[in-house]
């Protein structure tokens, strides 16, 4: 057993490191203070991406992407992860939704998204005010007319609406059934109704969505009719693994940032960490992250292997984006109350991680629906090669 990263790995993590320090680093603020920033410095800093073989990750060569293998990504996402205020957006690829495109739809949107012309590959648009973790209450509804289809409902906390030249809209097909379509920015029918600021500052915002009588050909029907949630789970199992892994830098990031500080920062005639109070916490987080990171990069190698199915995998990539952002949130925390006022200040990357980390118990899946989905996994599944 070698848990060494190879030496390509290990220049891949240097690279993104430098990256993301030089290059996103220096925007936390403004985008803190400002939200989106200006158009230039994003479409360089996209461009640089691309230079730097960070962009498009997760899109096969097939399909004209870099086809990175999964530990890769996990990589790559850990350390743009450091960065706060989402800047870690940078760094990646489309949503995977965007595989689905057929020839046509692959000129029209995920090109575009892989040569990272736009500031957001798409838009996706799940959620609604009446269901988020319960689906079965999704109530947007498109209904077929000749040539196309007519969607009718309200979606809420659609991320890059507006920066996304797309949208593409989960709407119910039938009774139990689901299609994805894609929605051009602009498109007649489809509107913000509200955009609610949040707990933190990001380049994008999270409105809410209204599609009255839209009206969308044939030609926009993402993947098969019927089969949202094929593609959909798929997104999920990715973002979750990715979630994981920004988890894992943000807290590296705090840690490294603790570190510094209590030793040398003093207090009644001791360095901070002599006082076991705080050195213990310094403990607890550097405990945490090890056997989060374990875990996470496992689970990426696993994808990798070929060797694990699907469900397999779903399972894993839940329990690492449960541990893992539940980790984040433990580490944030403590590292606010060891930063003491300064913790408290926007200034330190204590306090804005602090108000980042919190989502990601609760996007792509609440941790309460990640216990779910895991427990249906150790019911079901082979408990040894779970936990294994
Ligand atoms: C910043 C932000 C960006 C987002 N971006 C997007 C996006 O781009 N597209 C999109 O579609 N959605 C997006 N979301 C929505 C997000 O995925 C949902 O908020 C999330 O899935 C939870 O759904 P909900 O808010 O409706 O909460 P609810 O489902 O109402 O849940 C409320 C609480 O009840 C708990 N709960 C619910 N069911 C159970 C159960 N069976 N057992 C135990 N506990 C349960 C939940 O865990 C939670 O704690 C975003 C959300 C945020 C905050």
């Amino acid at each position: 057993m070698d848990f060494e990263l190879s030496p390509e790995l290990q220049a891949l993590r240097a690279r993104v490191r430098r990256f993301t320090e030089e290059e996103l680093f220096p925007h936390e603020l403004t985008v803190e203070a400002d939200g989106p920033l200006p158009d230039a410095v994003a479409a360089r800093l996209r461009r640089r991406a691309v230079e730097e073989g960070f962009w498009p990750m997760n899109v096969p060569k097939a399909l004209g992407g870099l086809g990175s293998s999964v530990l890769e990504q996990v990589i790559a996402q850990e350390e743009a992860g450091r960065a706060t205020n989402d800047m870690w957006g940078y760094v990646g690829g489309p949503y995977n939704a965007l595989l689905a495109c057929n020839p046509e739809q692959k000129k029209r949107y995920l090109d575009p998204a892989i040569r990272n012309e736009v500031p957001a590959g798409a838009a996706y648009a799940i959620t609604e005010p009446g269901g988020g973790s319960d689906t079965s209450n999704l109530r947007t509804r498109a209904v077929k007319s000749p040539g196309g289809w007519v969607i009718d409902g309200e979606k809420w906390f659609v991320t890059s609406y507006g920066r996304a030249p797309v949208t593409i809209c989960h709407a119910m097909t039938g009774p139990e059934e689901a299609t994805l379509f894609l929605v051009d920015v602009g498109h007649p029918g489809m509107r913000v109704s509200r955009n609610p600021h949040f707990m933190t500052r990001t380049e994008d915002d999270h409105p809410e969505v209204v599609f009255e009588r839209c009206e969308v050909p044939d030609a926009q029907v993402l993947g098969e009719v019927g089969k949202a949630d094929a593609v959909t789970k798929e997104w999920f199992r990715e973002e979750r693994l990715h979630i994981a892994a920004r988890c894992l830098g943000a807290a590296q990031r705090l840690i490294e940032e603790a570190k510094a500080w209590v030793s040398e920062r003093e207090s009644f005639g001791k360095k901070l960490h002599e006082h076991q109070a705080i050195g213990f916490m310094l403990a607890d987080c550097a405990t945490e992250l090890y056997a989060a990171r374990l875990m996470t990069y496992k689970t990426a190698w696993e994808e990798d292997s070929g060797r694990f199915d699907g469900k397999e995998l779903h399972a894993k990539a839940s329990m690492c984006k449960l541990y893992a952002s539940e980790m984040a949130n433990r580490v944030a925390d403590r590292v606010v109350q060891m930063f003491g006022g300064r913790g408290y200040c926007k200034d330190y990357a204590a306090e804005r991680h602090f108000r980042h980390v919190r989502v990601d118990r609760i996007w792509e899946g609440t941790s309460e629906i990640m216990r779910t989905i895991i427990l249906n996994g150790v019911l079901k599944r082979d408990l040894r090669r779970l936990v294994y």
